[in-house]
Protein backbone atom coordinates (compact mmCIF):
# COMPACT_ATOMS: atom_id res chain seq x y z
CA UNK A 1 0.00 0.00 0.00
CA UNK A 2 1.97 3.30 -1.09
CA UNK A 3 0.89 5.14 1.76
CA UNK A 4 2.90 6.12 4.82
CA UNK A 5 2.55 5.89 9.92
CA UNK A 6 4.35 11.97 10.01
CA UNK A 7 9.36 23.99 8.55
CA UNK A 8 14.21 30.76 7.22
CA UNK A 9 13.37 32.50 5.31
CA UNK A 10 14.05 33.11 1.46
CA UNK A 11 16.25 30.34 1.57
CA UNK A 12 16.93 27.41 -1.23
CA UNK A 13 19.13 25.19 -1.12
CA UNK A 14 20.00 23.50 -4.43
CA UNK A 15 19.12 19.96 -5.04
CA UNK A 16 20.27 16.97 -7.22
CA UNK A 17 23.78 17.44 -6.42
CA UNK A 18 23.12 18.07 -2.51
CA UNK A 19 24.96 21.04 -1.89
CA UNK A 20 28.62 19.94 -0.74
CA UNK A 21 28.50 22.51 2.38
CA UNK A 22 26.41 20.44 5.06
CA UNK A 23 24.84 23.48 8.28
CA UNK A 24 26.78 23.23 11.70
CA UNK A 25 25.00 21.06 14.16
CA UNK A 26 23.09 23.37 15.91
CA UNK A 27 19.38 22.26 15.54
CA UNK A 28 18.07 20.93 18.09
CA UNK A 29 17.04 18.24 15.38
CA UNK A 30 20.54 17.69 15.01
CA UNK A 31 20.94 16.25 18.66
CA UNK A 32 21.17 12.54 18.47
CA UNK A 33 19.04 12.01 20.98
CA UNK A 34 15.98 13.45 18.73
CA UNK A 35 16.87 12.70 15.22
CA UNK A 36 16.54 8.74 15.86
CA UNK A 37 14.29 6.67 13.78
CA UNK A 38 11.79 5.77 15.58
CA UNK A 39 9.63 5.33 12.82
CA UNK A 40 10.57 3.28 9.56
CA UNK A 41 8.25 2.70 6.34
CA UNK A 42 9.57 -0.23 4.25
CA UNK A 43 8.59 -0.32 0.65
CA UNK A 44 9.57 -4.29 0.93
CA UNK A 45 8.03 -4.53 -2.89
CA UNK A 46 6.99 -2.83 -5.82
CA UNK A 47 4.45 -5.73 -6.70
CA UNK A 48 0.99 -4.87 -5.76
CA UNK A 49 -2.39 -6.10 -7.67
CA UNK A 50 -3.52 -3.26 -8.08
CA UNK A 51 -2.78 0.04 -9.81
CA UNK A 52 -3.52 2.95 -8.27
CA UNK A 53 -3.76 6.54 -10.49
CA UNK A 54 -1.94 8.41 -7.43
CA UNK A 55 0.51 5.58 -5.77
CA UNK A 56 3.38 7.46 -5.07
CA UNK A 57 5.68 4.30 -5.86
CA UNK A 58 4.35 3.47 -9.35
CA UNK A 59 3.46 0.06 -7.92
CA UNK A 60 1.96 -2.57 -10.26
CA UNK A 61 1.48 -6.48 -10.93
CA UNK A 62 4.25 -6.17 -13.78
CA UNK A 63 7.10 -5.71 -11.64
CA UNK A 64 9.48 -8.48 -10.85
CA UNK A 65 10.93 -9.84 -7.42
CA UNK A 66 14.72 -9.94 -8.32
CA UNK A 67 15.16 -6.52 -7.70
CA UNK A 68 13.60 -6.78 -3.80
CA UNK A 69 16.39 -7.16 -0.90
CA UNK A 70 15.96 -10.84 -0.61
CA UNK A 71 15.05 -12.62 3.54
CA UNK A 72 18.33 -12.90 4.54
CA UNK A 73 19.41 -9.34 3.45
CA UNK A 74 16.19 -8.10 5.43
CA UNK A 75 17.14 -9.81 8.37
CA UNK A 76 20.79 -8.21 8.42
CA UNK A 77 18.73 -4.05 7.76
CA UNK A 78 16.73 -5.46 10.90
CA UNK A 79 19.89 -6.09 12.90
CA UNK A 80 21.50 -3.11 11.50
CA UNK A 81 18.22 -0.81 12.44
CA UNK A 82 17.96 -2.00 15.96
CA UNK A 83 21.58 -1.57 16.50
CA UNK A 84 20.68 2.26 15.97
CA UNK A 85 17.24 2.29 17.54
CA UNK A 86 16.04 -0.94 20.02
CA UNK A 87 12.16 -0.30 19.72
CA UNK A 88 11.23 1.43 16.54
CA UNK A 89 7.77 0.80 14.78
CA UNK A 90 8.74 -0.62 11.68
CA UNK A 91 5.80 -0.31 8.83
CA UNK A 92 6.06 -2.94 6.48
CA UNK A 93 4.77 -1.78 3.10
CA UNK A 94 4.89 -2.11 -0.50
CA UNK A 95 3.51 -2.28 -3.05
CA UNK A 96 1.61 -5.35 -1.71
CA UNK A 97 3.30 -6.18 1.19
CA UNK A 98 0.82 -9.83 0.99
CA UNK A 99 2.46 -11.04 -2.00
CA UNK A 100 5.92 -11.41 -0.61
CA UNK A 101 5.83 -15.35 0.68
CA UNK A 102 8.48 -14.01 3.52
CA UNK A 103 6.17 -11.04 4.84
CA UNK A 104 5.85 -12.94 8.05
CA UNK A 105 9.31 -13.67 8.15
CA UNK A 106 10.63 -10.61 7.99
CA UNK A 107 7.99 -9.63 10.35
CA UNK A 108 8.66 -12.30 12.87
CA UNK A 109 12.38 -11.72 13.03
CA UNK A 110 11.63 -7.68 13.31
CA UNK A 111 9.36 -8.34 16.06
CA UNK A 112 11.20 -10.92 17.98
CA UNK A 113 14.52 -8.72 18.08
CA UNK A 114 12.30 -5.44 19.46
CA UNK A 115 10.65 -3.59 16.80
CA UNK A 116 6.58 -2.81 16.92
CA UNK A 117 5.79 -4.33 13.57
CA UNK A 118 2.61 -2.95 11.63
CA UNK A 119 1.87 -3.56 8.12
CA UNK A 120 -0.07 -1.62 5.52
CA UNK A 121 -1.64 -3.47 2.97
CA UNK A 122 -4.61 -2.48 0.04
CA UNK A 123 -6.36 -5.37 2.15
CA UNK A 124 -7.83 -7.23 -0.53
CA UNK A 125 -5.32 -9.99 0.08
CA UNK A 126 -6.17 -10.38 4.15
CA UNK A 127 -7.62 -13.86 4.26
CA UNK A 128 -8.32 -15.34 8.13
CA UNK A 129 -5.04 -17.40 7.76
CA UNK A 130 -3.16 -14.66 6.21
CA UNK A 131 -4.20 -12.70 8.88
CA UNK A 132 -3.76 -15.34 11.23
CA UNK A 133 -0.48 -15.65 10.25
CA UNK A 134 0.49 -12.05 10.45
CA UNK A 135 -0.54 -12.18 14.19
CA UNK A 136 1.14 -15.29 14.53
CA UNK A 137 4.43 -13.38 13.27
CA UNK A 138 3.76 -10.45 16.28
CA UNK A 139 2.25 -7.84 13.73
CA UNK A 140 0.58 -5.60 16.09
CA UNK A 141 -2.01 -3.77 13.55
CA UNK A 142 -2.33 -3.33 9.97
CA UNK A 143 -3.47 -0.28 7.82
CA UNK A 144 -6.23 -0.46 5.27
CA UNK A 145 -6.66 1.83 2.05
CA UNK A 146 -10.22 2.95 1.92
CA UNK A 147 -10.97 5.74 -0.13
CA UNK A 148 -14.64 5.86 -0.13
CA UNK A 149 -17.75 3.53 1.11
CA UNK A 150 -18.76 3.58 -2.83
CA UNK A 151 -17.61 0.77 -4.52
CA UNK A 152 -17.89 3.14 -7.92
CA UNK A 153 -15.15 5.34 -6.66
CA UNK A 154 -13.02 3.25 -4.53
CA UNK A 155 -12.50 0.32 -7.40
CA UNK A 156 -12.01 3.25 -10.03
CA UNK A 157 -9.65 5.28 -8.14
CA UNK A 158 -7.73 1.88 -6.94
CA UNK A 159 -8.13 0.33 -10.65
CA UNK A 160 -9.61 -2.65 -9.00
CA UNK A 161 -12.53 -4.11 -9.98
CA UNK A 162 -14.50 -5.75 -6.59
CA UNK A 163 -11.49 -3.80 -4.30
CA UNK A 164 -13.71 -2.33 -1.89
CA UNK A 165 -15.77 -4.95 -1.35
CA UNK A 166 -13.01 -7.38 -0.25
CA UNK A 167 -10.87 -4.72 1.19
CA UNK A 168 -14.07 -4.64 4.05
CA UNK A 169 -14.31 -7.71 4.51
CA UNK A 170 -11.23 -7.69 5.52
CA UNK A 171 -12.52 -4.85 7.81
CA UNK A 172 -14.59 -7.34 9.75
CA UNK A 173 -12.27 -10.32 9.57
CA UNK A 174 -9.76 -8.01 11.23
CA UNK A 175 -12.40 -7.22 14.20
CA UNK A 176 -13.23 -10.62 14.59
CA UNK A 177 -9.53 -11.42 15.14
CA UNK A 178 -8.90 -8.78 17.22
CA UNK A 179 -6.06 -7.33 15.27
CA UNK A 180 -5.79 -3.60 15.42
CA UNK A 181 -6.37 -1.60 11.95
CA UNK A 182 -6.01 2.30 10.76
CA UNK A 183 -7.93 3.37 7.91
CA UNK A 184 -6.03 5.15 5.45
CA UNK A 185 -7.92 7.82 2.98
CA UNK A 186 -6.38 9.74 0.18
CA UNK A 187 -8.51 12.70 -0.45
CA UNK A 188 -9.48 14.31 -3.68
CA UNK A 189 -12.69 16.41 -4.90
CA UNK A 190 -14.12 12.85 -5.85
CA UNK A 191 -14.62 12.31 -2.44
CA UNK A 192 -13.91 15.10 0.01
CA UNK A 193 -17.92 14.86 1.12
CA UNK A 194 -17.57 11.78 2.36
CA UNK A 195 -14.87 12.49 4.50
CA UNK A 196 -17.47 12.63 7.66
CA UNK A 197 -19.14 9.15 7.04
CA UNK A 198 -16.02 7.35 6.33
CA UNK A 199 -14.94 8.67 9.46
CA UNK A 200 -17.88 7.48 11.54
CA UNK A 201 -17.81 4.14 9.83
CA UNK A 202 -13.98 3.16 10.44
CA UNK A 203 -14.86 4.38 14.81
CA UNK A 204 -17.91 1.98 14.28
CA UNK A 205 -16.11 -0.94 12.63
CA UNK A 206 -13.27 -0.55 15.79
CA UNK A 207 -10.46 1.02 13.61
CA UNK A 208 -7.33 2.81 15.85
CA UNK A 209 -7.30 5.55 14.07
CA UNK A 210 -8.22 7.31 10.58
CA UNK A 211 -5.02 9.21 8.64
CA UNK A 212 -6.13 11.22 5.43
CA UNK A 213 -3.81 11.53 2.93
CA UNK A 214 -3.12 14.87 0.93
CA UNK A 215 -1.83 14.27 -2.71
CA UNK A 216 2.32 14.49 -3.03
CA UNK A 217 2.88 15.06 -6.75
CA UNK A 218 5.41 12.08 -6.96
CA UNK A 219 5.54 8.64 -8.50
CA UNK A 220 2.36 8.00 -10.39
CA UNK A 221 0.62 11.22 -9.10
CA UNK A 222 3.45 13.29 -10.12
CA UNK A 223 0.69 13.97 -13.41
CA UNK A 224 -2.39 14.43 -10.57
CA UNK A 225 -3.46 17.84 -9.49
CA UNK A 226 -3.75 18.23 -5.85
CA UNK A 227 -6.32 20.20 -4.31
CA UNK A 228 -6.15 24.18 -3.90
CA UNK A 229 -4.58 25.87 -0.77
CA UNK A 230 -8.34 26.98 0.39
CA UNK A 231 -9.36 23.42 0.08
CA UNK A 232 -6.85 21.75 1.77
CA UNK A 233 -7.68 24.31 4.74
CA UNK A 234 -11.03 23.69 4.97
CA UNK A 235 -10.42 19.95 5.45
CA UNK A 236 -7.44 20.77 8.00
CA UNK A 237 -10.55 22.14 9.79
CA UNK A 238 -12.73 19.50 9.45
CA UNK A 239 -10.39 17.09 10.50
CA UNK A 240 -9.22 19.31 13.62
CA UNK A 241 -12.93 19.49 14.87
CA UNK A 242 -12.86 15.25 13.60
CA UNK A 243 -9.56 14.92 16.15
CA UNK A 244 -11.58 16.32 19.06
CA UNK A 245 -14.76 14.55 18.34
CA UNK A 246 -13.19 11.03 18.29
CA UNK A 247 -10.69 11.63 20.84
CA UNK A 248 -10.31 8.77 23.48
CA UNK A 249 -11.89 6.24 20.92
CA UNK A 250 -9.76 6.37 17.57
CA UNK A 251 -7.21 9.20 16.12
CA UNK A 252 -8.26 11.50 13.28
CA UNK A 253 -5.04 13.25 11.46
CA UNK A 254 -3.56 14.12 7.87
CA UNK A 255 -0.71 12.29 6.58
CA UNK A 256 0.99 14.88 4.17
CA UNK A 257 -0.11 18.01 5.04
CA UNK A 258 1.53 18.79 8.77
CA UNK A 259 -0.70 22.09 8.35
CA UNK A 260 -2.99 20.50 10.17
CA UNK A 261 -0.81 20.92 13.56
CA UNK A 262 -1.55 25.14 12.79
CA UNK A 263 -5.30 24.22 13.33
CA UNK A 264 -4.94 22.13 16.59
CA UNK A 265 -2.50 24.59 17.91
CA UNK A 266 -5.20 27.21 17.65
CA UNK A 267 -7.94 25.64 18.83
CA UNK A 268 -7.12 22.58 20.63
CA UNK A 269 -4.95 22.63 23.05
CA UNK A 270 -6.08 19.22 24.53
CA UNK A 271 -4.80 17.28 21.57
CA UNK A 272 -2.68 14.68 21.78
CA UNK A 273 -1.25 15.86 18.34
CA UNK A 274 0.84 18.89 20.09
CA UNK A 275 3.07 16.35 22.03
CA UNK A 276 5.19 16.30 18.64
CA UNK A 277 8.05 18.05 19.07
CA UNK A 278 10.01 18.29 15.26
CA UNK A 279 8.23 19.36 12.00
CA UNK A 280 7.16 16.83 9.56
CA UNK A 281 9.57 14.24 10.93
CA UNK A 282 11.19 13.07 7.76
CA UNK A 283 15.02 12.36 8.50
CA UNK A 284 14.58 12.96 11.62
CA UNK A 285 12.76 10.83 12.75
CA UNK A 286 11.46 8.79 10.10
CA UNK A 287 12.98 7.85 7.18
CA UNK A 288 12.00 4.87 4.58
CA UNK A 289 13.68 2.04 2.52
CA UNK A 290 12.77 1.02 -0.68
CA UNK A 291 12.43 -2.74 -2.29
CA UNK A 292 15.92 -2.28 -3.67
CA UNK A 293 17.85 -0.66 -0.31
CA UNK A 294 17.51 2.48 -0.80
CA UNK A 295 16.78 4.79 1.96
CA UNK A 296 15.25 8.09 1.43
CA UNK A 297 13.81 10.57 3.90
CA UNK A 298 10.47 9.66 3.73
CA UNK A 299 8.23 7.34 0.92
CA UNK A 300 6.94 10.51 -0.91
CA UNK A 301 10.72 11.46 -1.67
CA UNK A 302 12.82 9.73 -3.99
CA UNK A 303 15.85 11.35 -3.02
CA UNK A 304 18.37 8.94 -1.95
CA UNK A 305 20.06 8.95 1.41
CA UNK A 306 22.15 5.88 1.00
CA UNK A 307 22.25 2.63 -0.32
CA UNK A 308 21.80 -0.48 2.28
CA UNK A 309 23.73 -2.91 0.02
CA UNK A 310 26.81 -0.76 -0.07
CA UNK A 311 26.33 0.85 3.55
CA UNK A 312 24.71 0.43 6.84
CA UNK A 313 22.11 1.85 7.96
CA UNK A 314 23.64 3.45 11.21
CA UNK A 315 25.98 4.83 9.01
CA UNK A 316 23.26 6.00 6.45
CA UNK A 317 21.42 7.49 9.27
CA UNK A 318 24.00 9.48 11.42
CA UNK A 319 26.29 10.91 7.62
CA UNK A 320 23.50 11.21 4.71
CA UNK A 321 23.79 15.01 3.47
CA UNK A 322 20.43 15.42 3.13
CA UNK A 323 19.61 13.76 6.63
CA UNK A 324 21.56 16.31 7.85
CA UNK A 325 20.19 18.96 5.55
CA UNK A 326 16.62 18.07 6.84
CA UNK A 327 17.99 18.37 10.55
CA UNK A 328 19.51 21.87 10.25
CA UNK A 329 18.87 23.37 7.37
CA UNK A 330 16.60 26.38 7.36
CA UNK A 331 13.29 26.62 5.49
CA UNK A 332 13.14 28.74 3.00
CA UNK A 333 9.89 30.91 1.50
CA UNK A 334 6.69 31.69 3.81
CA UNK A 335 7.65 28.18 5.86
CA UNK A 336 11.04 30.02 6.90
CA UNK A 337 9.65 32.98 8.04
CA UNK A 338 6.53 31.01 9.80
CA UNK A 339 5.42 30.82 13.54
CA UNK A 340 4.86 27.68 12.70
CA UNK A 341 7.63 26.05 11.44
CA UNK A 342 8.68 24.40 14.07
CA UNK A 343 5.62 22.32 14.72
CA UNK A 344 4.57 22.33 10.78
CA UNK A 345 7.32 23.36 8.98
CA UNK A 346 5.06 22.33 5.72
CA UNK A 347 5.49 18.92 3.37
CA UNK A 348 9.11 18.43 2.67
CA UNK A 349 8.10 16.07 -0.04
CA UNK A 350 6.25 18.25 -1.56
CA UNK A 351 8.43 21.02 -1.69
CA UNK A 352 10.87 19.00 -3.39
CA UNK A 353 8.17 17.47 -5.52
CA UNK A 354 7.52 21.36 -7.12
CA UNK A 355 11.08 22.51 -8.13
CA UNK A 356 13.42 19.99 -6.22
CA UNK A 357 14.48 21.91 -3.25
CA UNK A 358 13.48 20.23 -0.13
CA UNK A 359 13.81 22.81 2.06
CA UNK A 360 11.54 25.12 0.03
CA UNK A 361 8.19 26.40 0.68
CA UNK A 362 4.99 24.12 0.59
CA UNK A 363 2.65 25.91 -1.73
CA UNK A 364 -0.51 23.72 -0.95
CA UNK A 365 -0.45 25.84 2.38
CA UNK A 366 -3.09 28.50 2.51
CA UNK A 367 -2.01 30.29 5.58
CA UNK A 368 0.33 33.59 4.76
CA UNK A 369 2.70 34.09 7.70
CA UNK A 370 3.36 38.18 8.10
CA UNK A 371 6.64 39.45 6.41
CA UNK A 372 9.87 38.86 8.20
CA UNK A 373 10.85 35.99 10.67
CA UNK A 374 8.41 35.38 12.94
CA UNK A 375 9.21 33.91 16.72
CA UNK A 376 8.19 29.70 16.77
CA UNK A 377 5.05 29.45 18.45
CA UNK A 378 6.23 27.92 21.83
CA UNK A 379 6.22 24.22 23.10
CA UNK A 380 3.18 23.21 25.31
CA UNK A 381 3.95 19.82 26.26
CA UNK A 382 6.85 19.14 29.46
CA UNK A 383 7.79 15.62 26.94
CA UNK A 384 7.14 14.85 23.61
CA UNK A 385 6.93 12.37 21.40
CA UNK A 386 10.81 10.73 20.54
CA UNK A 387 11.97 12.02 24.01
CA UNK A 388 13.06 9.38 26.80
CA UNK A 389 10.69 9.12 30.22
CA UNK A 390 12.51 11.12 32.97
CA UNK A 391 11.04 8.57 35.90
CA UNK A 392 10.78 9.67 39.65
CA UNK A 393 8.97 6.72 40.97
CA UNK A 394 10.23 2.96 41.58
CA UNK A 395 8.57 0.56 38.81
CA UNK A 396 8.29 -2.84 39.42
CA UNK A 397 10.24 -5.49 36.88
CA UNK A 398 7.03 -6.35 34.74
CA UNK A 399 5.84 -2.64 34.65
CA UNK A 400 9.25 -1.73 33.18
CA UNK A 401 9.28 -4.37 30.87
CA UNK A 402 5.50 -3.17 29.73
CA UNK A 403 7.48 0.28 29.40
CA UNK A 404 10.35 -0.78 27.17
CA UNK A 405 8.25 -2.71 25.15
CA UNK A 406 6.31 0.56 24.05
CA UNK A 407 7.54 1.79 20.68
CA UNK A 408 10.48 4.28 21.52
CA UNK A 409 8.64 7.06 19.81
CA UNK A 410 5.41 7.19 22.24
CA UNK A 411 7.83 5.60 25.22
CA UNK A 412 8.39 9.38 26.79
CA UNK A 413 4.96 10.36 26.82
CA UNK A 414 3.40 7.10 27.90
CA UNK A 415 6.07 6.79 31.37
CA UNK A 416 5.42 10.06 32.05
CA UNK A 417 1.64 10.29 32.29
CA UNK A 418 1.83 6.97 34.02
CA UNK A 419 3.68 8.52 36.69
CA UNK A 420 2.00 11.46 36.73
CA UNK A 421 -1.62 9.49 37.30
CA UNK A 422 0.48 6.73 39.99
CA UNK A 423 1.39 10.04 41.89
CA UNK A 424 -1.73 12.24 41.66
CA UNK A 425 -3.65 8.80 42.88
CA UNK A 426 -1.25 7.90 45.73
CA UNK A 427 0.85 5.05 44.74
CA UNK A 428 4.38 5.14 45.41
CA UNK A 429 5.56 2.12 42.58
CA UNK A 430 4.41 1.62 39.34
CA UNK A 431 2.85 -2.13 38.90
CA UNK A 432 1.19 -3.35 36.12
CA UNK A 433 -1.96 -2.89 37.90
CA UNK A 434 -1.42 0.47 38.37
CA UNK A 435 -0.24 0.83 34.46
CA UNK A 436 -4.05 -0.68 33.70
CA UNK A 437 -5.52 1.64 35.53
CA UNK A 438 -4.06 4.48 33.60
CA UNK A 439 -5.84 4.27 29.99
CA UNK A 440 -7.29 7.55 30.61
CA UNK A 441 -3.82 9.70 30.87
CA UNK A 442 -2.62 8.19 27.92
CA UNK A 443 -1.55 10.34 25.08
CA UNK A 444 -4.81 9.14 23.22
CA UNK A 445 -7.24 9.09 25.64
CA UNK A 446 -8.48 5.38 24.55
CA UNK A 447 -10.37 5.08 28.27
CA UNK A 448 -11.36 1.38 26.92
CA UNK A 449 -8.90 -0.19 25.00
CA UNK A 450 -5.18 0.37 24.14
CA UNK A 451 -4.11 0.84 20.31
CA UNK A 452 -0.74 -1.07 19.30
CA UNK A 453 1.34 2.21 19.57
CA UNK A 454 0.35 2.31 23.73
CA UNK A 455 0.46 -1.39 24.18
CA UNK A 456 3.61 -3.11 24.67
CA UNK A 457 4.88 -6.57 22.45
CA UNK A 458 3.74 -9.45 23.23
CA UNK A 459 6.82 -11.20 22.72
CA UNK A 460 8.68 -8.77 25.03
CA UNK A 461 6.00 -9.19 27.95
CA UNK A 462 5.78 -12.61 27.40
CA UNK A 463 8.43 -13.54 30.14
CA UNK A 464 8.05 -10.56 32.60
CA UNK A 465 4.21 -11.12 33.32
CA UNK A 466 4.13 -14.86 33.10
CA UNK A 467 4.61 -14.79 36.28
CA UNK A 468 2.15 -12.08 37.28
CA UNK A 469 -0.90 -13.43 36.22
CA UNK A 470 -1.53 -10.10 34.11
CA UNK A 471 -2.03 -10.45 30.50
CA UNK A 472 -2.76 -7.21 28.85
CA UNK A 473 -1.03 -7.12 25.50
CA UNK A 474 -4.53 -7.95 23.87
CA UNK A 475 -6.15 -5.34 22.61
CA UNK A 476 -9.30 -4.54 24.43
CA UNK A 477 -12.34 -4.46 22.08
CA UNK A 478 -15.10 -3.89 24.44
CA UNK A 479 -16.10 -0.60 22.04
CA UNK A 480 -15.81 -2.23 18.38
S1 LIG B 1 -2.68 -0.39 -3.45
FE1 LIG B 1 -2.47 1.26 -4.91
S2 LIG B 1 -1.35 2.86 -3.75
FE2 LIG B 1 -1.05 0.91 -2.66
S3 LIG B 1 0.86 0.05 -3.55
FE3 LIG B 1 -0.88 -0.82 -4.73
S4 LIG B 1 -1.05 0.54 -6.52
FE4 LIG B 1 0.17 1.64 -4.97
S1 LIG C 1 7.79 15.05 3.74
FE1 LIG C 1 5.54 15.19 3.50
S2 LIG C 1 4.92 13.12 3.04
FE2 LIG C 1 6.98 12.99 3.91
S3 LIG C 1 6.68 12.68 6.11
FE3 LIG C 1 6.87 14.88 5.78
S4 LIG C 1 4.75 15.60 5.58
FE4 LIG C 1 4.73 13.39 5.24
S1 LIG D 1 3.57 28.52 5.89
FE1 LIG D 1 2.08 26.86 6.11
S2 LIG D 1 3.20 25.01 5.61
FE2 LIG D 1 4.72 26.57 5.99
S3 LIG D 1 5.23 26.35 8.20
FE3 LIG D 1 3.59 27.90 8.06
S4 LIG D 1 1.70 26.75 8.35
FE4 LIG D 1 3.30 25.28 7.84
Amino acid sequence: MGTNLSMDAGHAVGVGPLQETVPDLDSPRGDPKIAMPHVIAWNITRRCNLACAHCYISAGSWHEADSELDTKTCFRVIDEILAVNPGPLLILSGGEPLVREDLEEVADYASQQGATVVVGTNGTGLTDERIGSLMAAGVQGVALSIDSLNPQYHDRFRHGEGALSETLAAVDRLGQHELDFLVQVSVTKGNRSELENIVAWADEKGAVCVNVYFLVETGRGAGMQGLKPDENEEILAQLCDLQREYQGRMMVRSKCQPQLMRHVYERDHDSSLLNYQTRCPCGVQYCRITPEGKVTPCPYMPEVAGDLTERTFGDIWKDAKIFKLLRNGDLGGKCGRCEYREVCGGCRARAYAVDGDFLGPDLSCAYEPAPGVAPTVPVTRDVMYGESPTLSLPWSPEAESRLSSIPSFVRGVVGTRIEKFAIEAGYDQVTLEVMSEVRKGMPIDFSKRMPFFARGRPGKLRNAERTSGVDETRPRVENR
